[in-house]
């Protein structure tokens, strides 16, 4: 017995039927005695449609009224929740952001959460009620209603889980766990039985989407146990959390994929010292995150200068691009948004050198180019073009030896 908080992703939730299984699920822990938070995604695909029905209307809505919008998906499945729970007799209320007191920044589409003032949530359970909250949405500080950005009611579970000193957060959505590789790209993809905060924070980071990066960031500095698990079986999953508890050690954990990020070259940029920072600084001021950079080699008094940015920023880095381009003198722009960014993971791979040489050479032998590099003490990625990407990755898989027993 003790604080339990359920997360619920958009699959568990598709429909009325799936809602009914999940109310079995939150009434099953209930009865036996535990505090039962539940946090809630939108349906699956729901959001998507809300985003496109705003893109009809400008194509850059405002980003105020688009989170307004937004938070409306997870407000009907915390409602359908709640009477689904309250229809089968049992005591449940449910809460919108606000109504949790879920403070966040005022970074609209992409809010940080700032505090939770958990008593009301905590006056509610010592009643026994069972509260469902909408995730993925909370407030600033003069009464806007935010989203924490895709994924992200990942982080209002852990984050909730964090304010109520929970025993567990409970991440449930369409696989069983983590897995050494996205299982629907890699048919030999192993389930990972434990793993650690940081192991699971680069795996997040650099594209395994089972966990928003901010979700495992909380946990990690509040040490919030996250078990990861299908909603669809009683089978255990992946229990994410501090390193002592980490026995097994392999030198490479996982394999990631993402296809988040574009590729932006500025061709012919005069060789002179500052001039990264005379393309680069006007990206970083338009608030757009670079990721890798690559400068080539100066050839004819001029070199060029390549990176990567999110996706959804494309146009805007594409447009400071061009005016960059034209101020300093250099030869043209070119972007390119089919890309993929393939990294090889493991806090195990410090001790160990040659991983980088048979990520190359496997890719290699694949014909597959690679475009760009960036390594760190406990990953290697290389951006690929976009048609490579699962192909690169059941390669890899293969290659460090992660590859499930037949
Ligand atoms: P939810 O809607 O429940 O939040 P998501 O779609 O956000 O679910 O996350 C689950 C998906 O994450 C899986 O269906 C899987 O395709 C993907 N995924 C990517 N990498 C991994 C990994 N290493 N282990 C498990 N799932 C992964
Ligand atoms: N509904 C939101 C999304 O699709 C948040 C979430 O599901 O975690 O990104
Ligand atoms: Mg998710």
């Amino acid at each position: 017995m003790g604080v339990i908080v359920q997360k619920f992703g958009g699959t568990s939730v598709a429909d009325i039927e799936r809602i009914r299984n999940v109310a079995h699920r939150v009434a099953k822990a209930y009865d036996a005695g535990n505090d039962v938070v539940v946090i809630l995604s939108a349906m699956a695909g729901v959001t998507d449609k809300l985003i496109s029905m705003a893109s009809r209307i400008s194509e850059r809505p405002e980003k105020r009224e688009l989170d307004v919008l937004l938070a409306t998906g997870e407000q009907t499945t915390a409602a359908l929740l709640a009477m689904t729970l309250i229809s089968m007799k049992y005591p449940a209320r449910s809460l919108m952001g606000f109504q949790a007191e879920v403070r966040t920044d005022c970074a609209f589409g992409n809010a940080r959460i700032l505090d939770i003032n958990a008593e009301r949530i905590e006056a509610l359970i010592g009643r026994r009620n069972i509260v469902v909250i909408a995730g993925f949405q909370g407030h600033d500080r003069e009464g806007n209603i935010t989203t924490l950005g895709r994924g992200g009611s990942d982080t209002s579970a852990v984050a909730i889980a964090a304010a109520l000193k929970a025993d567990v957060c409970e991440i449930y959505t369409d696989v069983d766990g983590v897995y050494t590789t996205d299982p629907n790209i890699c048919g030999k993809a192993r389930k990972i039985s434990k793993i650690a905060y940081d192991e699971m924070l680069e795996m997040a980071s650099l594209g395994a989407k089972v966990l928003q990066i901010r979700s495992v960031e909380f946990a990690k500095k509040y040490n919030v146990p996250i078990h990861v698990r299908s909603s669809f079986s009683e089978e255990e999953g992946t229990m994410v959390w501090s390193e002592e508890c980490d026995m097994e050690r392999l030198m490479v954990s996982g394999i990631t994929c993402s296809k988040n990020d574009a590729r932006i070259l500025v061709k012919g940029v005069p060789d002179q010292p500052g001039i990264a920072a005379r393309v680069l600084g006007p990206i970083a001021e338009a608030g757009i995150v670079v990721d890798m950079i690559i400068q080539s080699a100066p050839k004819n008094g001029t070199n060029d200068i390549a990176f990567t940015v999110p996706r959804t920023e494309y146009d805007a880095a594409m447009e400071t691009a061009r005016r960059v381009a034209e101020e300093v003198g250099a030869e043209g722009v070119h972007g390119d948004q089919s890309i993929a960014k393939i990294s090889v993971v493991g806090i195990g791979m410090k001790s160990h050198s040659g991983v980088a040489a048979k990520m190359f050479s496997t890719l290699a032998a694949e014909n597959i180019n690679i475009r760009m590099i960036s390594t760190s003490e406990i990953h290697i990625s290389c951006v690929i073009m976009e048609k490579y990407a699962e192909l690169a990755v059941r390669a890899l898989h293969t290659a460090f030896g992660l590859d499930r027993e037949a």
